[in-house]
């Protein structure tokens, strides 16, 4: 069977090593840019780092022993995936520079791919691997054509600033304006956060493994596993299955940690009022940080509550009508988090396009196949458990599950599989209702929340989805077999 693989980051990476090993050799992964690695390649931000533990953010088949820290800093993430792609020939199997435009399929049962630079494929199967936070969102402020400084998301950072001596915006106050404010505050000639919401800060201290721990973990791959299945465990019941359930303990147990760290570590009333978030605990995406409050209150770092009115030439003016002065402003504003496979044009069956399926929102069985597409699958699409376990995690069990499918199909049982209409708008009723009980709806802006307030993410406990994607229930997908 021949198959594309759509984007080279961590879920891609994921399938071609995957069917590569399962000894399909007929895999090509289409790749935008240059290199492998997806989400950490474009955040190289200053402080990128991931908040789910480096021994937990990796590969069951590709346990790193020699992680530098708790939770490894973006840049020895990055260099992880390219090691894992060049261990396993990836990067051989890899169009590089070469955008997936348009995904077309055929009546006579495969489909058409065709790419930016004007080549085209048929393939049997499709896996979109496409990502989840990878479009960045960024508003558009009054004047901002005027800015006379450096200007950027924080996914695209201009690294050939010197920041040194540059008085610095960042516009947000998520997971990533955290990081770049632990980073940056005091190390540049000013620093300005500008916070339209404080955040809930979980005091989690990342500490390094040293020469000892690694040698230890590299000798006995065992303690690799475990350490990996500790890790799993504590996330699952500490965060993932709290966040789905906002009455349950751990909520207040978050918020208690949260509130103490505000507590101790802020102790001009003032900015701790404004630093005190005013919603529930883990609504928006909980910010992990050991540092953070200790950062905002370095020399030459300000917090600034007043909301943005206008970009000027020199910089931000406040609606309090201040003029913040700035030679650069970071955009730490998010990303499109609806985006999936989008832009690419996808057509299946009798020519349905997937602009017009996904009009109003995304979304998927499972989060893996959408009706009259047949043989197209994806890895974290919508509605997944995006933001609660460790997002390999879930692209392993899913793509098992996506080679349950597979098999069918290179069998010779199927030759054509897709979810089928009435269990995917059984699913997603289901899903709408266990959304309500979520932490995410109990009253917070997050990019968890679709269009009319409903979280887009999987509301269920993690051993839920554990059970569903252990193997696929026949009777929820529409299989055509040869006539
Ligand atoms: P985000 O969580 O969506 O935060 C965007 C921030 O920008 C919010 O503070 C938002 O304010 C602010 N904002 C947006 N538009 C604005 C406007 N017009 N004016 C003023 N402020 C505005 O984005 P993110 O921090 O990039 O993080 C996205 C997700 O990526 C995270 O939730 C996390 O899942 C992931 N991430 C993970 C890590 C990690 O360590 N694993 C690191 C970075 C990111 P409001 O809150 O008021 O809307």
């Amino acid at each position: 069977m021949r198959f594309a693989v759509i984007g080279a980051g961590m879920a891609g990476i994921l399938s071609a090593v995957k069917l590569r090993e399962a000894g399909f050799d007929e895999v090509t992964v289409y790749e935008k840019a240059d290199r492998v690695g997806g989400t950490w390649r474009e955040n190289r931000y200053p402080g990128v780092a991931c908040d789910v533990p480096s021994h937990l953010y990796s590969y069951s088949f590709e346990l790193n022993p020699q992680w530098s820290h708790l939770f490894s800093p973006g840049d020895e993430i990055q260099k992880y995936f390219e090691s894992v792609s060049s261990k396993y020939g990836v990067e051989e199997m890899t169009r590089f520079g070469d955008e997936v435009i348009e995904c077309e399929w055929l009546e006579r049962g495969c489909w058409q791919i065709r790419t930016r630079s004007g080549h085209d494929a048929e393939v049997d199967v499709i896996i979109a691997a496409t990502g989840v936070l990878h479009h960045p969102s960024k508003p558009e402020i009054e004047g901002m054509d005027d800015f006379g400084g450096s200007m950027f998301h924080s996914a695209r950072w201009d690294h050939d600033l010197d920041l040194d001596n540059a008085r610095v915006g960042v516009i947000g106050t998520g997971s990533t304006a955290t990081q770049i404010t632990s980073a940056l505050a005091g190390n540049v000639a000013h620093f300005d956060l500008f916070q339209r919401t404080a955040q809930w800060i979980l005091p989690q201290e990342n500490p390094a493994y040293d020469e000892s721990q690694r040698a230890a973990f590299a000798d006995d791959p065992k303690s690799l596993e475990d350490i990996h299945q500790q890790f799993s465990t504590i996330f699952a019941e500490g965060f993932a299955d709290a966040v789905v359930d906002a009455d349950s303990p751990q909520i207040h147990l978050i918020a208690d940690a949260c509130l103490s760290n505000l507590e101790e570590n802020v102790p001009d009333g003032e900015l701790k009022e404004s630093l005190r978030p005013d919603y529930v605990a883990a609504c928006k995406r909980l910010v992990v940080s050991p540092d953070f409050y200790e950062a905002i209150q370095r020399p030459r770092t300000s917090l600034v509550t007043s909301g943005i009115d206008r970009i000027e030439k020199n910089g931000i003016r406040t609606v309090d009508g201040v003029l913040h002065e700035l030679d650069v402003i970071v955009f730490a504003t998010g990303f499109q988090a609806d985006a999936f496979m989008r832009p690419m044009n996808v057509i299946g069956r009798n020519g349905i396009e997937l602009a017009e399926v996904w009009t109003d929102r995304p979304n998927a069985y499972l989060s893996i196949s959408i009706p009259e597409f047949p043989n197209l699958f994806m890895l974290n699409g919508p509605n997944g458990p995006v933001g609660n376990f460790s997002l390999i995690e879930v692209a392993e069990l899913q793509f098992d599950y996506i080679f349950q499918l597979i098999q069918c199909l290179d069998s010779g049982d199927a030759t054509e599989v897709s979810a089928d209409p009435a269990a995917t708008r059984s699913f997603e009723a289901d899903r709408v209702e266990a959304a309500k009980s979520t932490v995410w709806v109990t009253g917070c802006r997050s990019w968890y929340l679709d269009d009319r307030g409903i979280p887009s993410a999987w509301p269920w406990k993690f051993s839920r989805f554990q059970e569903e994607m252990a193997a696929p229930n026949m009777d929820h997908w529409d299989v055509r077999s040869p006539t």
